[in-house]
Parts: structure tokens; C-alpha cells; sequence
């Protein structure tokens, strides 16, 4: 008998299973016996198109089949956990299973290379084969498994990697894996799609927290009928590759089912704030948005709560929730990051048509408008929405919603501007494509 490890790996279709049925299979075959598999992780796909993340795991198995007859077997398991030919070289599978080791013997074939020529580099193979048989000795290199992990996260370091994380159970578990270690967690609440702004806040998360983690989730919620549910953009790995690009330990992406459960009826209503400006075209949204945002503070419990002072309202909301309930996270607003040209950053931008694109930043050109006049001397809170008005008329293909100059914390108009400064709030479409943005004066 000769012992031989196998690389799992599945991201198409219920990936348990499917890595269950092919191991099934191989324990049914004679001169096959399944020893040991370690825990299976998510992880991050590692080149091949954009596709869906990865279970992976590796088995430890007893053989007395020659290594090309071992190879059949495997070929015949992942056809029976559902794989079928694609053609596409690193394509997503239901099941890919790669021998990694065989006894400690080295075999150059047309079909086959032993030990798997890539095993080196991979955390996804290497981990759990450490699971299983950290002493385990490359015959090429002549190091052990655990060596080759340690110079693989050597080579790494800095670059932490980010866990996926889409269960309230796992993520209740990490997070009190964290208390018991006394780290204050930053919570990043997102619904994914990054870009820069998104980044910013991930950024100040990990410059003061110990850990850091973001919520992707497209709460559906706080969506109207009509709304853009169902084309908001969405790209989990591309999101879960920057994310990691910024030192951020766990995404948290649940599916809606797992946020909710079917028979949810709670809410929370910040009251007069989510029927006034963006409220009142989107009558439900802040009372969805306040909701997801109360139970993401109670799963995260974290020291440092991050918003971008992009959604201004939504972040007024969001600090009176807070105070008014007693949350004990800190709510930190951070600026807006823009495009070059003002346009602020938000995945909705590329629903915009070239033409509406070249007119967007008009929503900037008027906020700055009015902070230069206010600069000026001007305090008339008429006086400053005229000058935003006059600037919006240049855009065409811009169909204004409302534009107002208020009191920062109250959101109540103001007439002039007194000592505790204004936010001016703009929103409206182009076309299909809602936009909004704001500036503080006098802050
Ligand atoms: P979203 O994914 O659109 O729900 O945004 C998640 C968080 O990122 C919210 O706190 C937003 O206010 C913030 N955010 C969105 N766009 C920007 C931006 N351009 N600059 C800074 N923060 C932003």
C-alpha cells in the first residue's frame, strides 16, 4: 500500500457534496482507502476567469492502484460529483480532484506530474495538506510541508488574507474569537461593488482597529419597486481580491435568507428623517437601511463603525440610531473620495451613458459653486440654492430631485447659515441612473 494525498477543490453547484460524493466514490473503490480528509476551506480563486469561490481540502488515502490507474479513479470521482468537460483552462468545477503525492515517488509522465507541479506555491493545497502531514517530505525540494508553508507566508507577509465568511454562525464565531483575544474590530458596512471610497473606509478600519471587517451585502430591503435590485452590480471576487489588497480580515457576504428570517418583523424608524429628501422618493429605504445596519452592529459588536459621508443623510440617520439606542460603537464618517473631474464614486456611476458621464460631475460643480459663494460671504440659504440651481441648468440630461441647504445634525432647512455651518444635499437622475452628493460648509 502506498500513501497519497489529494488536493479538493469545488466551486460550482453545493460544493460539500460535491466533494463528498467524489470521496464517496473513491472509498467505494477497491485498493482505495480514504484515511483521513482535513477541514475543507473557502478560499479565493488563483487565476482562470472570474468565478466563484473555492471549497478546498486534501485527503490522505491508502492505494495499492498504480499511479495512472489512481489518476482514472480521481478523473471518474470528479465525474460522479457532477464535473463535465468546459474547456476553459482554471474554469470554476464541481469537483477537482489533483494528486498531489504519491508515497514519495517522482513521476514525469504525458498525463501526469508528481508532486503536483504547483503545490508549492498554493496556500490552498498547502494548508490542509499541513493539517494532515506536516512532516510529509517534497522529493524535488527535500523540504517538508510545513517548511514550504512557512517560506510560502514568509514570501506573503503583508499581505494577510481575507476570509469569506457568509453564515451568521461563522461569523458569530470569528467574532468571538476576536473578544476572547481582545481585539476591537472596525466594521465596514458595504454592498460591495469597491471602489475607491469603499477602500477609503477599509483603509481607516485597518489604520485603527485590530481587525477588520466588511459586510457585502445587497440588502433588498432597502430597495423600492422599480428600484435596481436586480442589476446592482455585483463581483464577490474581484471584491474579496481587493478587500485582501487592503488588509482586511473577514468579508461577510450572507445571502438575504441568512439576514433574514422569513417571518422578520422588527424595523427601526428614525422618525422625520426617513420621509424627508431622499426619503421621500424612496419612502422605505432608511428604515431598511437602519434596520440592517442595527443588526450588523449587534452580529459585529464593533469599537469603530465606518461610513462614507457620501450617503450624508443615510449617516445622520445612522448616528442618531446609534446615540438614540445606545449602540456603543463609534461612528466615524469619512469624506467623500471623487473621480478626477468631482464625479463622486459610486457603483451606480456606470449605468451612466457616455454623454450623461460627461455631464455628471455638474452635481460637484454646483456644491462647489455654492461653498465658493458661501466662501464669498454669502450665508442666504436661498441665495446659495439659486447658485446651485443656475450651475444644475447646464446639464441637459440632468433631471434635479431636490436640492437643499441644511442644518448638519438636525437636517432641518436653514435660512441662514449660522455658526454650526450647513450641508448642502443635492439628488437626480440621468435617466434611469439616480445620483446624489453633498458638501459641508462652513465645517
Ligand atoms: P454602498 O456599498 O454604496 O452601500 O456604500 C458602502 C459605504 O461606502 C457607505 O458608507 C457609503 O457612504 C460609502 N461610500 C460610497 N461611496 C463613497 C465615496 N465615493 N466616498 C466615500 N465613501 C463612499
Amino acid at each position: 500500500m502506498v500513501i497519497a494525498y489529494i488536493g479538493l477543490g469545488s466551486n460550482l453547484g453545493d460544493r460539500e457534496a460535491n466533494l463528498k460524493s467524489a470521496l464517496d466514490h473513491l472509498a467505494g473503490v477497491a485498493g482505495i482507502e480514504v484515511v483521513e480528509v482535513s477541514t475543507l476551506r473557502e478560499t479565493v480563486p488563483v487565476g482562470g476567469p472570474s468565478q466563484p469561490p473555492y471549497l478546498n481540502g486534501v485527503a490522505e488515502i491508502k492505494t495499492e492502484l498504480l499511479p495512472e490507474a489512481l489518476l482514472d479513479a480521481l478523473q471518474e470521482a470528479e465525474r460522479i460529483a457532477g464535473r463535465r468537460p468546459t474547456g476553459v483552462r482554471w474554469g470554476p468545477r464541481e469537483a477537482d480532484l489533483d494528486l498531489l503525492f504519491y508515497g514519495n515517488e517522482v513521476i514525469e509522465t504525458g498525463r501526469l506530474t508528481v508532486p503536483h507541479p504547483l503545490f508549492r506555491d498554493r496556500s490552498f493545497v498547502l494548508e490542509p495538506l499541513a493539517d494532515l502531514a506536516p512532516d510529509l517530505e517534497d522529493p524535488i525540494s527535500g523540504r517538508t510541508v510545513h517548511e514550504l508553508l512557512l517560506g510560502l507566508m514568509r514570501r506573503r507577509s503583508g499581505k494577510r488574507s481575507t476570509r469569506l465568511i457568509e453564515t451568521k454562525a461563522d461569523f458569530r464565531d470569528y467574532l468571538s474569537m476576536a473578544e476572547r483575544n481582545r481585539f476591537t474590530v472596525g466594521l465596514v458596512p458595504t454592498m460591495g461593488c469597491f471602489h475607491e471610497g469603499h477602500l477609503s473606509l477599509m483603509r481607516a478600519a485597518r489604520a485603527s482597529c485590530d481587525k477588520v471587517v466588511v459586510t457585502l451585502f445587497v440588502n433588498p430591503t432597502q430597495f423600492g419597486p422599480g428600484e435596481d435590485l436586480d442589476r446592482y452590480p455585483r463581483q464577490l471576487e474581484k471584491d474579496l481580491r481587493l478587500a485582501t489588497g487592503e488588509g482586511v480580515d473577514v468579508v461577510f457576504a450572507p445571502e438575504p435568507a441568512e439576514v433574514y428570517s422569513p417571518d422578520h418583523r422588527t424595523s427601526i424608524e428614525v422618525v422625520g428623517f426617513d420621509s424627508i429628501y431622499c426619503g421621500a422618493s424612496r419612502p422605505d429605504h432608511f428604515r431598511a437601511v437602519a434596520t440592517v445596519v442595527a443588526k450588523l452592529l449587534n452580529l459585529a459588536r464593533p469599537a469603530v463603525a465606518f461610513f462614507g459621508q457620501k450617503d450624508y443623510q443615510q449617516s445622520v440617520v445612522i448616528r442618531r440610531m446609534v446615540r438614540d439606542l445606545d449602540f456603543e460603537a463609534e461612528v466615524a464618517v469619512l469624506p467623500t473620495v471623487r473621480e478626477e473631474d468631482g464625479l463622486a464614486l459610486s457603483s451606480r456611476n456606470q449605468y451612466l451613458n457616455t454623454s450623461e458621464r460627461e455631464q455628471a460631475p455638474v452635481l460637484y460643480k454646483a456644491l462647489t459653486a455654492a461653498r465658493e459663494a458661501f466662501l464669498a460671504g454669502e450665508r442666504e440659504g436661498e441665495t446659495l440654492l439659486a447658485t446651485i440651481r443656475d450651475v444644475l441648468e447646464s446639464a441637459t440630461e440632468f433631471v434635479p430631485e431636490y436640492a437643499v441647504v441644511v442644518h448638519p445634525e438636525t437636517l432641518e432647512p436653514v435660512r441662514v447659515v449660522g455658526e454650526d455651518g450647513a450641508a448642502v444635499l443635492l439628488a437626480g437622475n440621468f435617466g434611469a441612473t439616480r445620483l446624489i452628493d453633498n458638501i459641508l460648509l462652513g465645517a
